[in-house]
């Protein structure tokens, strides 16, 4: 088992990994046609990791041709849905065996802890394409109540070719998210992985392949937004766009759709999450806990990231104490040891955007309790320590805008109403959290916060069994569950018209 060696053994293993740098279209493994690459970088020691071909917008063109070809000849579209399950069963089942390798890669990328990489992203990558694979044939269709004379049938079907662009804070997973709903519905799709992020996603493609997904289905294309994103999204020949980024970007996606061809554009987008207390919480420990974990697993670049704690100012100088002290002990280190529970942020520049908005908190006059600073100086990467801030006023910069780091931002509140004025004082839709031991003032807010999920008595429970999704700018779309499969279909309504057996001969 790979957590049970020392970090010293796992740097060994990382150093030969070999990661694949190619774009994978048409079924094979190719060069970019300006045989261009681009650098990603370890964000642990700054070192590059691999030179990654960069795809143009021909080579874009290339991949959605092919994918085009195989959706119409039908070798994957028009396959039983049961056969489409059986490869992506082999395709779950391969991801879960390459489980370490593909662990060591996201980790080389990302810079999060080996045990999250391994635990958390690929473990669940396969288990959630394992879902799919047992989805496919378990689609029902309709037969409308007509009047007698008629027969009509609604079926789904694929929407045909499908542009998926991702992010770089879970990489495969995210990936996972569209792969499984898309293939198991008939489509065949274009992958653009984050440029900061691309290799997970480069290697499964082989892993599909060798799973018996035909040429041509499913193609992957490394590169950055604004020439490879933008390519795919502004594409006459691609029917949907499933996004997942931030919403600057989503909105760039939705502008490519209206410029273009009218594209159906899937979003999920950022977030800035309230995680509300009330003073009947119960074990404050357990609600710390919650806290900690809930904005700071994966260094806070999670998208439902509860960022903003709304704690009642009757318990706040009870809880806030147990929430500097797990923060204060959560181990910043090498994403490599499997002791780790916070790696690197992803980039340097993304820490300092991160360091300007606790500037910005000091400057706006919140009160940092502890954080703020970058420890292991000297390795190269590019490590925040977690932070806290309280005194925060809703209409600080910390507590409106993503910042999508380790910071959490504390504010107090008196009463239900304020509370859940504020908490859906945002642009944001994404994650909310509500403690409370009484199940009708739970519900009661729960019901009145605007967010595609709520967690009561947990923070950021929840699997694939369950829809994902984001309400105001935080989204469009819903991953995740059978509702996904809807989005990468379209109802089709064929009418048959019966006539009486009379006025026909026998
Ligand atoms: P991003 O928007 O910068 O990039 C996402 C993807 O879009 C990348 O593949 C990138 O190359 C591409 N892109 C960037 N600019 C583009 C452009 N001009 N044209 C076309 N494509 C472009 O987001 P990020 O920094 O990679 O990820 C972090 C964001 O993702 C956060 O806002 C986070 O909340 C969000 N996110 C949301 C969810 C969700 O489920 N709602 C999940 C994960 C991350």
């Amino acid at each position: 088992m790979l957590l049970d060696r020392d970090v010293a053994e796992i740097a060994a293993m990382a150093g030969g990994v070999r990661p694949e740098t190619r774009a994978f279209i048409d079924g094979e493994y190719r060069s970019g046609t300006l045989e261009q690459t681009f650098p990603t970088e370890n964000p642990a020691t700054g070192d590059i990791v691999a030179k990654v071909v960069f795809c143009t917008g021909e080579d874009v063109d290339a991949a959605v041709r092919s994918a085009r070809t195989a959706f119409e000849d039908g070798r994957w579209s028009r396959r039983s849905p049961r056969e489409r399950g059986r490869v992506l069963l082999r395709f779950a089942e391969l991801i879960d065996e390459h489980r370490e390798e593909l662990a060591l890669l996201e980790t080389l990328d990302t810079g999060k802890p080996i045990r999250d990489a391994l635990t958390g992203d690929i473990a669940k990558s396969a288990e959630m394409t394992r879902w799919y694979a047992e989805a496919a044939d378990k689609m029902y269709g309709e037969t409308a109540p007509t009047r007698a004379d008629v027969l009509a049938v609604v079926r789904r079907e694929p929407l045909g070719v499908i542009g998926c662009v991702t992010p770089w804070n879970f990489p495969l997973y995210q990936a996972a998210y569209k792969l499984g709903p898309v293939l198991a519905t008939g489509n065949s799709l274009v992958l653009k992985p984050a440029e900061q992020t691309p290799l997970t996603t480069v290697r499964i493609a082989a892993l599909a392949a060798e799973a018996g997904l035909p040429p041509g289905v499913l193609n992957v294309v490394p590169g950055d937004g604004p020439t490879t994103g933008a390519a795919l999204g502004r594409h006459p020949d691609v029917d949907c766009l499933a996004f997942t980024g931030s919403t600057s970007t989503a909105r760039r996606f939705l502008a490519y759709s209206a410029e273009s061809n009218a594209k159906k554009v899937c979003v999920e987008a950022g977030g800035k999450s309230p995680h509300i207390v009330f003073p009947d919480a119960g074990d404050l420990d357990a609600v710390a806990e919650a806290a900690i974990w809930g904005i700071f697993y994966n260094q806070g670049q999670v998208c439902s990231a509860g960022s903003r704690l709304f704690v009642h100012r009757r318990i706040i100088d009870d809880l806030l104490p147990l929430i500097v002290e797990r923060a204060r002990a959560l181990r910043v280190g090498d994403p490599l040891d499997p002791h780790t529970q916070m790696g690197a942020l992803i980039s340097a520049e993304h820490k300092q955007r991160v360091l300007r908005y606790i500037e910005r908190g000091h400057a706006e006059g919140a009160r940092l309790l502890t954080g703020g600073h970058e420890p292991l100086a000297g390795t190269g990467g590019h490590f925040l320590a977690p932070t806290v801030f309280d005194r925060v006023g809703n209409d600080m910069t910390i507590a409106q805008e993503e910042i999508f780091g380790p910071v959490l931002s504390v504010l107090a509140f008196d009463d239900v109403d304020e509370v859940v004025r504020l908490a859906n004082d945002t642009v944001y839709g994404l994650g909310a959290g509500v403690w409370s031991r009484d199940i009708d003032l739970a519900l009661h807010v729960a019901g009145r916060l605007r967010a595609g999920q709520v967690w009561v008595n947990n923070y950021d429970a929840g699997d694939w069994t369950v829809p994902w999704g984001g309400f105001k700018q935080s989204g469009t779309a819903r991953d995740k569950s059978l509702h996904a499969l809807d989005e990468y279909t379209a109802s089709k309504a064929t009418w048959i018209q019966t006539r009486p057996p009379a006025l026909r001969p026998v």
